[in-house]
């Protein structure tokens, strides 16, 4: 039977997710010795974003072998990006290996969450109720679909789903199919589906800059080299992991000769891979690269000059049961048409209700918007950590190294509890709102905030995310401050 007490310094802990950063927490918990969690999953599998995306094309942008555990290398990845069902079956292994499935109970969301008496209080979508110590929200960032508002839409005779939620029984060959959005999403459909259909219809509001990234295959000879000698893998990840901090470093300082380099690289892309001047004048920005996040693909360019492709730029005006008709009276007509609209970014944990110290309401902390200390902590939420959380680093970072560096905090925090210091522990009002105030600074000077519209900006347009360097994360990352930290008990 499962133990909701918490006896001595045998702290429980809840874990919200079964992703890869619920994965990820379950096996950390049981390395440090906390054998009193379990981890709610609305699903009947692990795997997060990589269960719910099928999307034909899905890969990963971040290469393979850095979107890896630290502690369980894959030698097998087939290529640089992965594809999707291959990180799938990668967090599924992982998962069964670590034995983190004993702990999951499937099938069971968590509408509520309260914190009562010093302890949190969950229900379950089944009625289910549990309490523990801590919570852990590995609710993930991107999940809740994000479907335009585009009138018409129920009226469509054809198959019509969001891209997160890919209707496989639907046939593509020989269909006409149509694609709204150009995100790295609706990329990369276009370049698996571009010249398999009988007609590809890509619905552009907003031009994107291309990085000619090859996803490049790695040689049975080359798996085979990383299977007998790990220091061969692990200098692939070194080499890798340089080059995406290069990244990640440029797109903090707008004006770095870092960013040129990469704006250099997206406009000869652009200048030389697009042969008629109309399409290359349609697929042109008019903001910076990497403002919106950057979409790597040697593929993209190709496949929407592709004879069964075309790219439509005239605005949507409505949806009728033939097609999509534009602003300039043409009527597109599809059997397939796709959402490819993006998601909800500053959802999180919601529509889960939680309710800190005094039952102050989640919604109503982020009324504004979404602020937690170093996006793992919110005042007055004793005990409630949250794995890539607002604000965090989510641009051109591996989610997995960021889930990695803020599990080892978080437990340092948990520590706390285990250790008798404190049984109530979250981050000051005061700490919270100073780290804000110079995050948000400091954002204004990045990329994101040079003039376009993306899911990384917040309702005020400040870029929601972590401005600085990696290496000032993970050093802020090693040990919590924790004077910053009101602790209780
Ligand atoms: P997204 O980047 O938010 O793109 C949504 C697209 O839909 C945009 O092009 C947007 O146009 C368009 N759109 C939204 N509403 C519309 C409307 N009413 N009419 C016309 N167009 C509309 O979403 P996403 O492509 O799903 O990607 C989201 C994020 O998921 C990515 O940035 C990435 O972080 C992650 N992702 C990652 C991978 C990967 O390889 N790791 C793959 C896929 C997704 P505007 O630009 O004009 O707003």
């Amino acid at each position: 039977m499962t133990n909701t007490k918490s006896t001595g310094n045998d702290v429980r802990v809840i874990v919200i997710g079964a992703g890869m950063a619920g994965i990820l927490a379950g096996i950390r918990l049981r390395e440090y010795g906390y054998e009193n969690f379990v981890i709610y999953e609305k699903s009947d599998r692990v795997g997060g974003t990589w269960r719910e995306n099928t999307y034909p094309g899905l890969s990963c942008d971040v290469p393979a072998h850095l979107y890896t555990y630290s502690f369980e290398p894959n030698p097998e990845w087939s290529r640089t990006f992965a594809p999707g069902p291959e990180i799938y079956s990668y967090f599924e292994r992982v998962a069964k290996k670590y034995n983190v499935i004993s702990k999951i109970r499937f099938n069971e969301s968590i509408p509520y969450c309260e914190f009562k008496d010093g302890r949190w209080r969950i229900r379950t979508s089944t009625g289910y109720e549990d309490e523990a110590d801590v919570v852990i929200a590995a609710t993930g960032v991107l999940h809740h679909p994000r479907v335009a508002d585009i009138s018409g839409m129920d009226t469509f005779a054809g198959a019509c789903f969001h891209s997160a939620r890919w209707d496989h029984s639907v046939e593509l060959a020989g269909k006409r199919v149509g694609v709204v959005g150009t995100g790295s999403t609706a990329i990369q459909i276009t370049c698996a589906l571009a010249d398999k259909v009988g007609h590809f219809d890509l619905f552009q509001r907003t031009a994107q800059w291309v990085m000619p990234i090859k996803s490049v295959e790695y040689s049975e000879e080359e798996r085979a080299s990383f299977r007998s000698d790990m220091q061969a893998l692990d200098a692939v990840r070194a080499n890798l992991d340089k080059d995406f901090q290069h990244f990640a470093n440029a797109v903090i300082d707008a004006d770095s000769p870092e960013m040129k380099e990469i704006e250099d690289a997206c406009l000869a892309n652009l200048e030389s891979n697009v042969r008629d001047p109309v399409l290359r004048e349609k697929l042109r920005p008019n903001y910076r690269a990497a403002c919106k996040r950057l979409i790597f693909s040697q593929d993209f360019y190709d496949a929407i000059q592709h004879p069964n492709a075309e790219l439509v730029t005239a605005g949507i005006k409505h949806i009728e049961p033939r097609g999509i008709r534009t602003d300039d009276g043409a009527l597109h007509e599809f059997d397939v048409l796709v959402m490819a609209t993006g998601f909800h970014a500053d959802s999180f944990i919601r529509p889960t209700t939680v309710l800190g110290r005094g039952g102050i309401n989640l919604d109503k902390a982020w009324a504004e918007h979404p602020v937690a200390y170093l996006s793992i902590s919110i005042p007055d939420f004793p005990n409630f950590f949250m794995l890539n959380g607002p604000n965090g680093p989510v641009g051109n970072f591996s989610l997995i190294q960021i889930a990695e560096s803020q599990v080892s905090y978080v437990l340092q925090l948990i520590g706390q509890i285990r250790g008798g210091t404190c049984r109530e522990i979250s981050a000051s009002a005061a700490a919270t709102a100073d780290f804000e105030a110079i995050r948000s600074v400091a954002a204004k000077k990045s990329i994101w905030a040079t003039g376009c519209k993306s899911w990384y900006l917040d309702k005020h347009g400040v870029p929601a995310s972590w401005p600085w360097t990696p290496s000032r994360f993970f050093e802020e990352m090693a040990s919590p401050k924790l004077e910053l930290f009101d602790q209780v008990g």
